[in-house]
């Protein structure tokens, strides 16, 4: 890749700057903390820490969520994307570190304040609506639950694309050039949070049975792994029903145009209804990316949506 990038788009009269010295090295090298043998005890004592609050949620409450995604990519996902690649890469791939460590700490710092900010949004139920809803028969209400998580969750990501600030946030989840399944776990906290609250808030006012939304959130959970996997499988049956794995890497795209498309995370119908589905029949999607810089550590994708966007030139 192009190692110039510019403050500015490459439009506009821009100053170009050599990445090398403007890459996540020039915040840090400074600072005492930037010590390697630093880095390696705090991040090392943290990814316990944050390991040790799993187990434990996983021994006394039965929350296995991480383990278990973990557990799954590794016995079933990765002895498939070697069996059926999309692309060649090795099982070591460049910034694999950085994947894991957003799967063991993005996922623990959405988690946490959205348990602390629902139970304070309970009051915003209204019993007639809740009882409306928890009335019907189960069957439609899996149906409903799925349709409007659907629809929220294509409008909230439509918004991430379409408002620069929001933009900022998600773009880490599509500085991603080696796309597999630890990839699609690469998710800004604040990104993670608003679509959380965005698909999460309305759901809590509606009052859907918990248990109907955990069948649709797990099942979506688990098949999510897989759209960010490398795997070579085409599932053209599935085309206009359920979101694969071909339909998914198109919104990987490092090009604009595929990119703001393909927003459904389960229903390819969300995106024929508003004019975004992306499924050209003669090609395959990559490669995969953004056109601004994105520093290739965990902090630095953490603290790079407050910096000044850098266009690749
Ligand atoms: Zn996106
Ligand atoms: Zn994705």
């Amino acid at each position: 890749m192009d190692k110039t990038v510019a403050t500015k788009k490459p439009s506009d009269e821009s100053i170009t700057i050599d990445c090398e010295d403007r890459s996540d090295h020039d915040l840090w090298m400074n600072s005492w903390w930037y010590d390697a043998r630093i880095r390696v005890v705090v991040g090392g004592l943290c990814f316990i820490g944050v390991m040790g609050t799993y187990l434990q949620a996983a021994i006394e409450e039965g929350e296995y969520g991480i383990l278990l995604f973990v557990g799954i990519g590794i016995v079933v996902l990765i002895p498939l994307e070697r069996l059926i690649p999309r692309h060649r890469m090795p099982v070591l791939r460049p910034q694999l570190l950085t994947d894991i460590a957003h799967i063991v700490f993005t996922t623990f710092l959405s988690i946490v304040p959205l348990i602390l900010i629902f139970p304070l949004l309970q009051f915003l139920q209204s019993e007639t609506l809740v009882a409306a809803i928890q009335t019907q028969p189960q069957w439609l209400q899996i149906g409903e639950a799925l349709f409007l998580t659907e629809f929220l969750i294509y409008w909230g990501h439509r918004c991430t694309h379409v408002v620069p600030l929001l933009w900022k946030f998600h773009s880490v989840h599509h500085s991603v050039e080696y796309l597999d399944w630890w990839a699609g776990e690469r998710r800004h906290p604040i990104d993670g949070l608003f679509m959380a609250l965005f698909a999460g808030v309305p759901l809590l006012i509606t009052g859907f049975n918990l248990t109907d939304l955990l069948i649709v959130g797990l099942f979506n959970g688990l098949w999510d792994m897989t759209i960010h996997a490398n795997l070579g499988w085409r599932l053209k049956f599935m085309d206009r029903i359920w979101v694969t794995t071909e339909y998914h890497h198109w919104h990987h795209s490092v090009d604009k145009e595929a990119r703001d498309k393909n927003y459904a995370g389960a229903l390819p119908i969300m995106d024929i209804l508003f004019g975004t589905y992306h499924l050209p029949a003669d090609r395959s999607p990559g490669p995969y990316g953004i056109d601004t810089h994105m520093p290739t550590t965990y902090v630095g994708q953490l603290i790079q949506p407050f910096r000044p966007t850098q266009y690749i030139q």
